[in-house]
């Protein structure tokens, strides 16, 4: 496939794909620098979610561990919380950023908030036509130009999914601040806190702006293509 890595993925996708790898050692780093910062409360990721969860009316969402590193998430189909073993476990200012910003989410589905909705409803055709967009992109430039353009459309469609979830996950964090705040957290933890969240944040805007790059190196071969016609 001599077109996977072209002069314009390196104009257009590379430049994103860095940033994206920035964003991931922010996240990286970010969480490991304050996963060894105890909060004043001396409160676990665990502790902190049933907190914020009960106090929103929310006592029928469980909290569990779950594997992994940063695999946190919260899943709108049981209502449940799940968190990795270090942010359960930990009473550290990382924990309590990461549990509050998932039962953010929680609070989001409870209250019917619009961009969750949208997001959930378009995620299982997404993630489910999102896995052939390259076979029909390199199938199209080898046989017929109608199979690249279903590739822009499911491309089309995975960034329509990312910028939805630019606001379900800015509105996360920002009711995961405000929640922290109401006692849970100090003042100076707070700062460490947002680090946390900030960071996270940008692997979504990353990801969302590789797939603009992606959409525009895809028209600049295909019209490089037909002026060689
Ligand atoms: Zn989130």
């Amino acid at each position: 496939m001599p077109f996977l890595y072209d002069t314009a993925y390196l104009i257009y996708v590379l430049p994103f794909m860095l940033l994206a790898m920035y964003a991931q050692y922010k996240v990286n780093s970010n969480y490991n620098y304050y996963a060894q910062i105890r909060n004043s409360n001396n409160m676990t990721g665990a502790q902190v979610a049933r907190i914020i969860l009960d106090r929103n009316n929310l006592q029928h969402v469980p909290v569990v561990k779950t594997s992994g590193v940063l695999s946190d998430h919260y899943d709108p189909r049981n209502k449940t919380i799940s968190l990795s073993a270090g942010v359960y476990d930990n009473p550290s200012v990382s924990a309590a950023s990461i549990a509050a910003h998932e039962v953010g989410h929680a609070i989001q589905h409870d209250k019917k908030y619009i961009p969750l909705k949208l997001r959930s409803a378009i995620a299982p055709a997404i993630s489910f036509a999102s896995n052939f967009v390259w076979i029909f992109i390199v199938i199209g430039f080898l046989i017929s130009p109608i199979f690249v353009n279903i590739g822009i459309a499911i491309f089309i469609g995975v960034l329509l999914f990312q910028v939805v979830t630019l606001p379900v996950e800015f509105d996360a964090s920002r009711r995961a601040i405000r929640e922290l705040e109401n006692g849970l957290i100090s003042q100076d933890e707070k700062s460490g806190a947002k680090k946390v969240l900030q960071a996270a944040a940008l692997t979504y805007i990353a990801a969302t702006l590789v797939t603009v790059g992606q959409i525009a190196r895809i028209f600049s071969l295909g019209g490089r293509r037909s002026n060689r016609n």
